[in-house]
């Protein structure tokens, strides 16, 4: 992700009067006494400056309800210049964050994510998306929802037909993670696009070779399509992915068999698929729920009425709307 927050040591201070030292040369004057105090200016110089950022221009663009500065603690017995630092970086950070997304036309800042949960989640196949011998073989789980109670969704994007440069600036801009499902015959033309999207922190899976019915084939066929793929990857982005997603979310044992066989970990398949111009929802009550997985395909203008950036767009409003913030699935597997 982009640079966005300052770095105390040489910005931060730059302009002040006192010294720019490290931080470090001061540890252990902080006290617990003054601790407390040291806080409450570092959140009031905070909401001063979350004010200021978020109420230019005729107001359109505001953090929406419940939006979080920051997540990260102050560290232990930070001295007084630390604290100032880290609400100017809390401060600086939101700032990005709204002029982003005032940018890239958002209706409101793109919730926070909560710090990643420090007790994975236990991953196991949804009901009625087992196949035989599911747990007695170990094979990779199916699910379409990580169970958290975080208010969290997770964005994954498939296939690769459209590489728009606008948006990995989008997503980059406003720090929203993603994560890739990779078909061979629609990257090959261009495995350095991805590469730059890899560079920028998203992680990159797998979704066969050609994107195949995978129940259609035999298992020596369909494992020619997911382990081949795991070394396409493996040459090209320099890791065999531990994410595996079927075509049409239509596998069977075979599939799950031979994708554990060369190193696939978990199958996640998705509960909501956003597109350019609607969504469709796996329940009946048609809506988000914490930890949902959501689907979504590189596509452009020849697929659909729009472009990456307008799909983007289409998701973030909805799932700020709906109080959730986009979390990082590798984050809870
Ligand atoms: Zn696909």
């Amino acid at each position: 992700m982009g640079p966005v927050v300052q770095d105390d040591d040489n910005r931060g201070c730059s302009q002040g009067s006192r010294r720019c030292g490290r931080t470090g040369s001061r540890r252990g004057r902080g006290r617990t006494g003054i601790r407390g105090a040291l806080v409450v200016l570092a959140l009031a110089a905070l909401a001063s400056g979350c004010a200021g950022g978020g109420g230019g221009a005729g107001g359109a663009i505001r953090p929406a309800p419940g939006q979080q500065p920051g997540k990260a603690a102050p560290p232990e017995g930070a001295p007084a210049r630390a604290l100032h630092a880290y609400a100017g970086r809390l401060r600086a950070a939101q700032q990005a964050r709204v002029a982003a997304a005032r940018r890239w036309g958002l209706r409101r800042v793109p919730l926070t994510p909560p710090a990643p949960p420090a007790h994975k989640p236990e991953i196991t196949t949804r009901k009625g998306f087992e196949v035989d011998d599911q747990e007695e073989l170990g094979l990779p789980p199916v699910f379409t929802t990580v169970p958290t109670e975080d208010r969290v969704v997770f964005l994954t994007i498939d296939d690769g037909a459209e590489k728009d440069p606008a948006f990995l600036r989008m997503m980059s801009e406003l720090r929203i993670p993603y994560t890739a499902f990779l078909t061979n015959y629609l990257i090959k033309d261009d495995y350095g696009y991805f590469k730059k999207m890899r560079d920028l922190g998203v992680t990159l899976n797998n979704h066969t070779l050609h994107h195949p019915y995978l129940p259609a084939l035999s298992y020596a066929r369909q494992k020619r399509e997911i382990c081949g793929m795991q070394e396409v990857m493996r040459e090209h982005y320099g890791e065999r992915p531990a994410l595996f997603r079927p075509p049409y979310g239509n596998y069977d044992q075979d599939t799950l068999r031979a994708a554990k066989s060369c190193g696939v970990r978990y199958a996640p398949l998705w509960d909501e698929e956003v597109f350019v111009d609607h969504w469709e929802y796996r329940e009946s009550d048609q809506d988000l729920h914490p930890g949902d997985i959501v689907l979504t395909h590189f596509r452009g203008r020849d697929e659909w009425k729009g472009t990456m950036p307008d799909m983007v767009r289409r998701f973030l409003d909805k799932v700020t709307a709906k109080g959730y913030a986009v979390a990082r699935l590798e984050d809870y597997l």
